[in-house]
């Protein structure tokens, strides 16, 4: 017998803790996976089970839903398999909107004497699309862009079309990277380089004297103000990124001995990313409007003031300042920036600066999600567990036995210890050659299936027994998952990021399962065992079970922001494939673009290795076996048309 529990209904389960399913609706799938929470009002369950993404269409009042799985089906008909990324364009459209009309709103509100101007951090997602829609559509606000590398500033030069967006230029630069941006101002985009060390301004005041070009130039300052969240250590003094007080002093005096103070125009400020603190972003913006208005004083114009990136995302909905989280809504963060420039400036009758901010994660999150099948799935159920015990079994095997027919809700502390014991005695017994295989195999099979109604009955326990509480994660399924961590949500394993993750279809189903994810590098950091809910973190996300010669597809949201672009080739899983779609007005949504992922060549050409000379190597040794008579000449052609095809396939599992 499977040991068996009364649920609520009195009808008697095998082996599944199961309600009855029929009383699962959408709305409970929804509240289990936080989707109303982290969602942003882009994420839904419908009615029929499916996970949707929302677009709302401004000016027209409509709100458009589009079921994730349909854009599946469609990139399969494409030939675009899984793992893939899709973006919805519409959503980054919709960041850049929001966040400029939060601050317009705030502007207007506080009564502040000068407008804002975004700028999008390219090194968030460097992906030409996105970089494409920012500069296209952001061109209507006139967002710009923030370059941290050469590469970066070439980007920004290619694609900012409207010339009242701005340029913001960070990090080391070196002649060239000066060269470039000083024709970007002469062609008539403002374009700042960030002063970052001292060493950095006789470069730019050099280069600007041989062009004859006037530099606008700007200096990030280290703010005092350490901030909650990852970046704890980094934040304050010790930033490894700006100036100390004495060293600005140090900028200014070059500025004005080489008659160049009027260039100063710009205050620079990144406190952190990901700050789920408002109270931080008040005291970074009020001790960097200290630093403007001395600046002021000193004779600078100035006239901008750049509080960096740093806007949060609420990945685990809390609302709340845990890491992953945020205690404040875009509006406040906005009128807070706002207000306070206001309030510190005017009593010193400075002039509002142009305000902007580096907004990356904010901006980009949301519209990217990973899309990935499961593969396998290993659960640690007993198999074959027989009526009774064979006739003659080793008396621990008997012992066993006895524990699981006589668990109670009473003695479960018991039963465990039992358990244990008995099943590490037979495991000796194994050891020493005195039990066989197919004995060992029943009584591990016996103790799973204790261990599983321990685990059944252990709600019912008043008081939590401290060595059961992890029995449920042990006892957990392991959903073998088509997508590299490494590659893909890097962050996961680097910074132990959580990202919402949830099935994208069966969401009328109730999911029975407690599962733990992992990917197929076959390394062990490759696997996610923390899922942030709007409740807490738990250690397994509840999953339907497969259904035979059924795919059953999850996604991974609000993956928009780094880590396209942080992923690295582990175990050479390249690229995944990509997908842009915009949803249309009347529910249709169109495949902007597609991108294939990499195929094994790729990844080979990435680690210096000639797929071409690698073909003719192969070639050589089927030409050997052939001569020696270990194949024949059409294996030989079977072979080396395998390996050519290998070589042009993707990655990951193909079916
Ligand atoms: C990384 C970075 C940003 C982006 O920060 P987010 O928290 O993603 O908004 C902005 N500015 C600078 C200088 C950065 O280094």
């Amino acid at each position: 017998m499977m040991p068996y529990i009364n649920d609520s209904t009195g009808k008697a389960n095998t082996n599944e803790p199961t309600r009855n399913t029929s009383e699962w609706t959408v709305q409970d799938s929804a509240q289990l996976y936080g989707t109303s929470h982290w969602g942003a009002g882009y994420f839904d369950v419908s009615d029929n089970g499916d996970a949707v993404v929302t677009v709302d269409f401004n000016g027209s009042g409509k709100q458009v839903s589009v079921p994730i799985i349909d854009i599946v089906k469609g990139m399969q008909e494409r030939g675009l398999e899984m793992p893939a990324v899709l973006r919805i364009e519409n959503l980054l459209d919709h960041r850049i909107k929001q966040l400029n009309e939060a601050f317009a709103r705030a502007i207007k509100e506080c009564g502040y004497r000068n407008h804002y101007r975004g700028v999008f951090p390219i090194k968030v997602n460097q992906q030409c699309h996105v970089i494409e829609e920012i500069a296209t559509f952001g061109g209507s606000f006139h967002h710009g862009l923030e370059a941290g590398s050469k590469a970066e500033l070439i980007i920004a030069l290619s694609q900012l079309k409207d010339h009242d967006s701005f340029i913001v230029c960070n990090g080391y630069k070196d002649a060239e990277f000066i060269e470039l941006g000083l024709y970007a101002k002469q062609m008539g985009i403002r374009t700042f380089f960030v002063v970052e060390t001292p060493a950095e301004l006789p470069i730019i005041i050099k280069q600007s004297q041989a062009l004859g070009i006037e530099p606008l130039i700007g200096v990030r300052i280290r703010l005092s103000v350490a901030v909650e969240g990852h970046w704890e250590q980094d934040s304050g003094d010790r930033s490894i990124f700006g100036l100390s007080t004495a060293a600005l002093l140090d900028i200014v005096e070059q500025l004005k001995a080489a008659n160049m103070l009027h260039c100063l125009q710009l205050l620079h400020c990144h406190i952190g990313s990901q700050i789920p603190n408002i109270r931080n972003i008040r005291s970074g913006v009020l001790e960097a409007c200290r630093y403007y208005s001395g600046l002021v004083a000193e004779g600078a114009p100035m006239g901008f003031l750049d509080m960096g990136g740093g806007l949060a995302v609420d990945y685990e909905g809390s609302c709340s300042n845990s890491t992953h989280s945020m205690n404040y809504q875009l509006d406040e963060y906005c009128v807070d920036i706002v207000e306070t420039i206001r309030e510190n400036l005017d009593p010193l009758n400075i002039e509002h600066p142009v305000i902007i901010t580096e907004s990356g994660r904010a901006t980009v999150a949301y519209s990217s999600m990973l899309l990935f099948n499961i593969l396998d799935v290993r659960d640690h159920k007993p198999t074959n567990l027989p009526e009774s015990l064979p006739e003659n079994s080793h008396e621990q095997l008997q012992n066993l036995w006895y524990v699981k027919d006589n668990v109670q809700v009473k003695k479960l502390q018991e039963s465990y210890n039992d358990c244990l014991y008995y099943r590490d005695e037979v495991r000796e017994l194994f050891r020493r050659g005195q039990i066989n295989l197919r004995e060992r195999a029943l009584a591990e099979n016996i103790a799973l299936a204790i261990f599983e109604e321990i685990a059944l009955l252990l709600p019912q326990v008043e008081r939590f027994p401290s060595e059961l509480e992890n029995l449920p994660t042990l006892l957990s399924d392991i959903y073998y998952g088509n997508f590299s961590l490494f590659q893909s949500l890097p962050d996961i394993w680097a910074i132990d990021q959580t990202f919402p993750i949830m099935p994208i279809h069966r969401l009328d189903e109730e999911p029975t399962r407690e599962a733990i994810l992992a990917d197929i590098t076959c390394d062990c950091d490759g696997k996610i065992d923390q899922f942030t809910t709007p409740d807490g973190v738990r250690s397994t996300l509840p999953l339907h079970p497969l259904r035979a010669n059924e795919e059953y597809y999850l996604g991974v949201f609000l993956v928009g922001a780094y880590q396209e672009t942080l992923g690295d080739l582990h175990n050479l899983f390249g690229d995944t494939n990509v997908v842009s779609v915009r949803v249309n007005l009347d529910g249709s949504y169109s495949f902007v673009r597609e991108f294939h992922g990499d195929s094994i060549a790729d990844v080979l050409s990435y680690v210096e290795y000639d797929p071409k000379s690698m073909q003719e190597q192969l070639r050589r040794n089927a030409e050997a076996a052939v001569r020696e008579g270990k194949i024949t000449v059409t294996m030989r052609q079977q072979i080396l048309k395998a390996f050519r095809e290998s070589l042009q396939g993707y990655t990951y599992f193909e079916r």
